[in-house]
């Protein structure tokens, strides 16, 4: 994972208990950074104290939530087991519900659209294509490392942004472009312009020696070098660039949420695929299976200029570099934010039903001060927290933030509770 592991307590009023947690369970001090698996043990425990501490009366239905209807003040949720389930309040925390990149492929049985899905007949083809180049892909790669594949992975991608890695220090403090100084621009002005909240930002570019300047360069001529480049920095804590970017942690959302639309538009399409690369680097461990990787020639990366194309259960991929082809492709883009194209039973009957909008920035439109659900009957007893709001909030994929969110809606929900 690449949220620090002090900050990832399940309770926004002790980010500790992750790491007591883990001292407890495993006897030995818990890594900056923690592993999936080990997260879900965690969870597993907490989330069972809490059901059997019996103060909460709990029904747990193991199923998926396909329907909603409101019934004056009620809400009706049909489940695929066909229940229905009657509720005065409604948290809705879906997590990842995107919309499909590729769906005009998705009868091909060689395009996997599901990349935590992969199925074992894949292991033995010489030739794998991944779409994608950012966290889910790298999901992939080691998945297939772990499962000892031998053939070639292309990764193809838009923008050629080639993953990052985690510092083992995050040393550097930004003197200008800080929370303080963009919020004065903001008073000044009485609104915050993209433009100047850029100008901050070189300035303080210009007082580093960025890691991004010749890691741009290498990524083109020798993607290992690339690699080898940022890792070794990595190692001496020397990712200016990086730690100027985490800084922005626990202020991002609140600028967005003050952004004009315009400039929310204009950063999701020029800077946000540079944001996602430099601000969500990967754990030094997995960037080592692609430092391995890349020196052996496994993985090659390729610059895409149109989706793909089937022909004959061939897939002809249009690259910079001319048409590469391949028998299997998994889609590890992450898929997409627009709810007008999303497939989901249960996004579809919100907004067939109106009770939520799609929001112009991707995801649900809510309200950021109570985090409930925007519709255009004024129907209020929805929440949602997650990836599906980050049109409003902007730093929804980061558990802490969600954290905060839950708890912020878990007091609003008492206060109306008792
Ligand atoms: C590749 C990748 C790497 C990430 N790395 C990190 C990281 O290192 N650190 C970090 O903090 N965050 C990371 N994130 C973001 C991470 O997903 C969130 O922080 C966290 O999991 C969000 O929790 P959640 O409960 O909102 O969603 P989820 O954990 O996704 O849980 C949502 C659940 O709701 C279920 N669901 C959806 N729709 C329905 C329905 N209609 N009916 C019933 N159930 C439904 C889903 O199946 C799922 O089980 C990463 C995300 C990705 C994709």
């Amino acid at each position: 994972m690449n949220t620090p592991s002090n900050t990832m307590g399940i309770d926004l009023i002790e980010p500790t208990d992750y790491i007591n947690w883990y001292k407890s369970y495993y006897n030995t001090i818990a890594p900056s950074y923690t592993f999936r698996y080990q997260y879900a043990e965690y969870i597993q425990e907490r989330y069972n104290i809490i059901k059997n501490n019996k103060f909460i009366k709990f029904n747990e239905y193991k199923c998926t939530a396909i329907d909603i209807k409101t019934i004056n003040e009620k809400i009706e949720i049909i489940t695929s087991n066909n229940e229905k389930v009657y509720s005065d309040y409604l948290v809705y925390c879906p997590g990842h519900v995107m919309s499909q990149n590729f769906s005009y492929l998705s009868n091909n049985i060689n395009f996997i659209n599901d990349p935590h899905n992969i199925n074992f007949d894949l292991l033995n083809k010489e030739q794998i294509g991944i779409i994608g180049s950012g966290l889910t892909s790298v999901d992939v790669v080691r998945y297939l490392v772990s499962k000892n594949y031998k053939g070639i992975i292309n990764i193809y991608t838009r923008n050629y942004n080639l993953p990052t890695v985690l510092s083992v220090k995050n040393n550097y403090n930004p003197t200008i472009f800080t929370y303080t100084n963009i919020f004065t621009e903001y008073l000044k002005g009485k609104e915050i312009k993209l433009t100047n909240i850029i100008k901050l930002f070189n300035k303080e570019l210009n007082l580093i020696n960025s890691e991004h300047k010749k890691a741009e360069l290498l990524k083109y001529k020798n993607t290992n070098k690339y690699f080898n480049y940022l890792m070794t920095r990595s190692y001496n804590a020397d990712l200016p660039l990086q730690d100027i970017l985490f800084s922005t942690r626990y202020y991002a959302s609140n600028i967005w949420q003050i952004l004009k639309e315009e400039d929310k538009k204009l950063f999701n399409r020029k800077i946000l695929p540079k944001w996602n690369t430099w601000r969500h680097p990967i754990p030094r461990e997995s960037f080592e299976y692609l430092i391995d990787l890349s020196r052996e020639n496994k993985i090659k990366y390729h610059k895409i200029n149109y989706k793909p194309l089937v022909d004959k259960d061939i897939f002809l991929i249009n690259t910079q570099k001319g048409i590469m082809k391949e028998t299997c492709i998994i889609d590890a883009t992450g898929g997409n934010l627009n709810m007008n194209q999303n497939n989901d039973k249960f996004v579809k009957s919100l907004l067939n039903k109106k009770i939520a909008i799609p929001n112009p920035h991707g995801g649900l439109k809510i309200s950021p001060n109570d985090h409930t659900l925007i519709n255009n009957s004024n129907y209020k007893n929805i929440y949602l927290i997650g990836q599906l709001s980050k049109g409003d909030l902007f730093s929804t994929n980061a558990f802490w933030f969600n954290t905060r969110v839950a708890n912020k809606i878990a007091n609003h929900l008492i206060g109306k509770l008792i």
